[in-house]
């Protein structure tokens, strides 16, 4: 069995009146995949952006996080990297793909500029950018969404972090860049032993990728555990009628499942 790499203890995240997320607790082992799901507002980015140190300013956080394996906290872009649903809000605009990735080993790899520039080349290689050499000095305008989107795992990756957190990477892309952008990250995460928390409106592909789902709802882990288990025999009504009625996740909460907020299951 492996190390335990995060253990969330009670984290509850407000921002001003606004309860995000309440009472969460979870643990993840080194190398696993947890998949978060939920719709829109139960508290998922909250979540993840809380374990990545990423809360904007005026959040107040309860609990704890510990990282046992690193035996320190954890350090953004050296231990952990983070792919947003957008490439654009990570990509720097007036400056080459090949120096924003370079940057990054430098600072965090603590190596030259030249060895940068080669392990840039390799990592656009790894994500799948043809040429990669000749890539190194193109901006990001003179990409496609779904190349965009795995440079920004490129930079992502630059820092050779133990933990990478995705926040619905694919669902700006369509379906079979989608695909194609999970697969890769689930190849690479898997190849380089890194442990993974993607955020995810997709149920299937959750039930495909990930280790262990934790469901929110309203701000709360509902439910927490292995995927098979989850979703095999779901104990919370909402992971229920969320696996019966294929629901999207996307739509506005006023809009679905009444019957479970009259249950008033939170
Ligand atoms: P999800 O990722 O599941 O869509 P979020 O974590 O983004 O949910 O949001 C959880 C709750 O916190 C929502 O009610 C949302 O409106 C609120 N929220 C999120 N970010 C902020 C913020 N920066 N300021 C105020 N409220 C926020």
């Amino acid at each position: 069995m492996s190390a335990l790499y995060l253990r969330v203890t009670d984290l509850g995240v407000r921002y001003g009146e606004t309860v995000a997320l309440q009472e969460a607790s979870l643990e993840i082992n080194q190398g696993e995949r947890l998949a978060l799901i939920g719709e829109s507002g139960s508290g998922k980015s909250t979540m993840a952006m809380a374990v990545a140190g990423l809360l904007p300013r005026g959040a107040s956080v309860i609990g704890t996080l510990d990282f046992p394996v690193l035996g320190h906290s954890l350090r953004l872009g050296r231990d952990v990297g983070v792919l947003f649903q957008d490439p654009d809000g990570s990509l720097d605009p007036v400056m080459s793909v090949g120096d924003q990735i370079a940057e990054v080993a430098m600072m965090h790899q603590g190596i030259g500029w030249i060895a940068a520039r080669v392990h840039a080349a390799e990592l656009l290689g790894h994500v799948q950018i043809a040429r990669p050499l000749t890539r190194l000095n193109s901006y990001p305008h003179e990409f496609s969404g779904g190349q965009k989107q795995r440079i920004a795992l490129a930079i992502a990756l630059a820092g050779n972090p133990s933990l990478l957190i995705a926040d619905e990477p694919s669902s700006a892309l369509d379906t079979v860049v989608q695909r194609h952008v999970v697969n890769l990250l689930d190849e690479l995460v898997r190849e380089r032993g890194m442990t993974l928390m993607f955020i995810t409106h997709d149920i299937a592909l959750a039930s495909e990728r990930a280790d262990k789902i934790g469901v929110l709802y309203q701000g709360r882990l509902v439910e927490f555990g292995p995927a098979a288990e989850v979703l095999g025999s779901p104990r919370h009504a909402y992971t229920r009628a969320l696996i019966n009625t294929h629901i999207s996740l996307d739509t506005p909460h006023s809009k679905r499942l009444p019957e479970i907020d009259k249950a008033g299951l939170v």
